[in-house]
């Protein structure tokens, strides 16, 4: 787990703390003015005229020390400090100083303790406490010693009352302080790691914003658990289109986790012993595992045995559960997955299948725009973009690239005889008779109709003719009672065109010589027809 790099001085700035001591202040003032005109005890010989003077001039004189601190763009961190014990001196002075060991107002340091306890460190807590200690033991002393009279004319004599009475005040400064400082400490852990939790989240949020691919959002959901909560081996799976469970991504399983995995087959059974990753998805509720069966659940093989495995499901459109994130913490880090870290892993799972969701949403939509809906093949969209990039690098001299133009013989005719479900279904056994035929890197389109086109890259004349001819022939050995032929043009850049409309009709040309020569045959586009084309275009 990274280190919060998170002190006090980040949970509360500077100058609000500045202003809630100032607000103690304000307040010990009211209360020193008020004790003198209330409680005679609070008195000693100090007059009201003398105490009202020294409050106002000392809070003057820390307004003024305050006004200097916000001058420095609050850099003089020392003087946090310096303030604080200025505080002490004029309390100690207003109360046991001004009127002996037993007056009231002296609750008023134990205040300013709790205080400076709350907003600063166990440490300046300590360092307070020890300075108004000491305080205290030099108000004795100097009392004792005669050098000055400041207990409020008490004669004080180091006999064992005093130091019993010092002794016990002295005492509760330093369990005020600890006390107070243990409780500030448990209250700001609990702040300090919410914080750190929020920020990651906020960063997490960030970070999913910058990716777009399911597999990548299921990366950036690991790393985060990974990084931030130390719990890995983990991996993300899905469930496919037929049930199966695959992981997305998978980090820490070793070589033989590939991302693209099938994990197996998803069991909705409610019996204990079923598959726990699929029992967690069908109860839609997040399962700590401690032992697993290796050879029961395919997913939970990959961990540890006796390990903490968190399984937690993830959603989908309307709430549906559509895979899980399953991560680990490691044996050393304890033998129960805290539930701090558990609820922030939820809510980064809740987050990440929102992103996965919007992922494949956008995926499909991609995909939708891009493909024709009745065969599935590249729409005339995609055509058009790829023979543009594709006669671009040509016209650039880097390859060539050859276009088919394909077209159904007497297809009317087939839709009159038969219907148009039969033309339909024609239609996509041609499809997928063009998609087997071809090599990785050629596309297969519909340009419209009962027409398609074939984009190689690379290919030369003879290679795209013996292409045109192998899919000739495959149509007619099509799996269907009737009888299917077609005629293709073929051209290719840059001998006939540079552009997609010079390839597009040189290749529609030779098409057009195709059916006129008889159909079912191949025809490659004359490459005299290139000045002609050239000079047309
Ligand atoms: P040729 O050999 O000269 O190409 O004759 P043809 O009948 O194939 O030519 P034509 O262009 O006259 O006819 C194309 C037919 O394809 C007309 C139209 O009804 C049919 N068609 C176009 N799109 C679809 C489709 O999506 N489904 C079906 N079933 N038929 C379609
Ligand atoms: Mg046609
Ligand atoms: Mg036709």
């Amino acid at each position: 787990m990274k280190k919060s790099g998170l002190s006090a001085v980040d949970l509360v700035p500077l100058g609000e703390r500045m202003r809630m001591i100032s607000a103690f202040r304000g307040t010990a003032a009211a209360l020193i003015i008020i004790g003198w005109l209330v409680v005679p005890s609070t008195r000693g010989d100090v007059s009201l005229h003398t105490t009202v003077i020294v409050v106002l001039a000392y809070l003057a004189g820390t307004l003024l020390v305050e006004a200097v601190w916000r001058r420095t763009n609050h850099t003089a961190r020392f003087l946090f400090g310096v303030i604080a014990m200025s505080d002490s001196i004029f309390l100690a002075w207003s109360s046991y100083g001004s009127a002996g060991l037993d007056t009231p107002l002296r609750y008023l340091v134990l205040l300013q303790l709790i205080t400076v306890c709350l907003l600063a460190s166990f440490r300046t807590g300590l360092k307070l406490a020890a300075f108004n200690a000491w305080l205290l033991i030099g108000a004795c002393y100097i009392q004792e010693s005669g050098v000055a009279n400041v207990l409020g004319g008490q004669t004080i004599t180091f006999g064992d009352a005093t130091f019993r009475a010092v002794g016990i005040e002295v005492a509760v400064y330093f369990l005020v302080t600890l006390v107070t400082t243990s409780f500030a400490a448990i209250n700001e852990r609990e702040l300090r790691r919410r914080r750190y939790d929020l920020e990651e989240l906020a960063q997490f949020a960030l970070r999913l914003e910058e990716v777009s691919k399911p597999e990548e959002v299921a990366e950036v959901l690991l790393a985060g658990v990974a990084e931030i909560y130390g719990c890995e081996p983990s991996t993300v799976v899905r469930r496919d289109e037929e049930g199966l469970l695959r992981s997305l991504a998978a980090r820490g399983l070793g070589d033989d986790a590939d991302a693209s995995d099938e994990i197996g087959p998803i069991l909705y059974t409610p019996e204990l012993d079923a598959p726990v990753v699929a029992r967690a998805m069908s109860e839609d509720q997040t399962l700590l595992v401690r032992r697993t069966n290796k050879t029961k659940d395919s997913v939970l093989g990959r961990f540890a045995v006796g390990a903490n495995v968190a399984i937690i499901p993830l959603r989908g459109d309307h709430g549906v559960v559509v895979g899980a994130l399953v991560a680990e913490q490691p044996v050393g880090r304890g033998t129960r997955i805290e539930r701090r870290v558990l609820t922030m892993m939820e809510r980064f799972a809740s987050h990440g299948s929102l992103a996965l969701e919007n992922a494949y949403l956008l995926a499909e939509v991609r995909a939708l725009a891009i493909t024709d809906p009745l065969t599935g093949l590249a729409n005339r969209r995609h055509l058009d973009n790829t023979l543009d990039r594709a006669t671009a690098q040509a016209a650039k001299g880097h390859g060539t690239v050859s276009l088919m133009m394909i077209d159904i013989d007497h297809f009317k005719r087939l839709n009159d005889t038969y219907g148009h479900q039969t033309g339909d279904d024609i239609l996509k056994l041609v499809a997928r008779a063009l998609e087997s035929d071809l090599r990785a890197g050629d596309l297969a389109a519909r340009y419209g109709g009962e027409e398609f086109s074939v984009v190689m890259p690379g290919a030369s004349g003879a290679e795209v003719r013996a292409a045109a001819e192998r899919i000739r022939q495959s149509i007619m050995r099509l799996p269907h009672e009737i009888d299917v032929t077609i005629s293709v043009g073929v051209a290719w850049a840059p001998d006939h065109g540079t552009t997609r409309l010079e390839l597009t009709k040189a290749a529609d040309a030779a098409l057009y010589d195709a059916k006129e020569s008889g159909r079912n045959r191949v025809e490659l586009a004359p490459l005299s027809d290139l000045t002609t084309v050239r000079r047309a275009s």
